[in-house]
């Protein structure tokens, strides 16, 4: 329940100097984009598939789901993504 008498309205925040997010110069972060879909994914150990366009978290990850030449659904696989899309184990625990 909301307290009685309290601001309707909250005061403007000015005077805030914009937020500038400085990248150092020797972090490579290596970010990678697939030329067939919107993914788009940081790191050089992950593997996109360029077929169904998964995003593995391991290139050995990627081998199992094209196992017999074909691509397999990660879930089948016992994979769960990330809340950035790339599948991979399940955490431990
Ligand atoms: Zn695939
Ligand atoms: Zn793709």
């Amino acid at each position: 329940m909301p307290a009685p008498g309290s601001a309707a309205g909250r005061p403007a925040v000015v005077g805030l100097p914009a937020y500038r997010a400085e990248v150092p110069k020797d972090l490579h972060l290596v970010h990678i984009t697939c030329g067939g879909c919107t993914a788009e994914w940081a790191g050089a150990d992950r593997a996109h598939c360029p077929t169904c366009h998964v995003t593995f978290d391991s290139p050995v990850l990627y081998d199992v789901h094209r196992e017999g030449g074909r691509c397999l659904l990660p879930r089948t696989l016992g994979l769960v993504a990330t809340k950035n899309g790339i599948w991979g184990r399940r955490a431990a625990g």
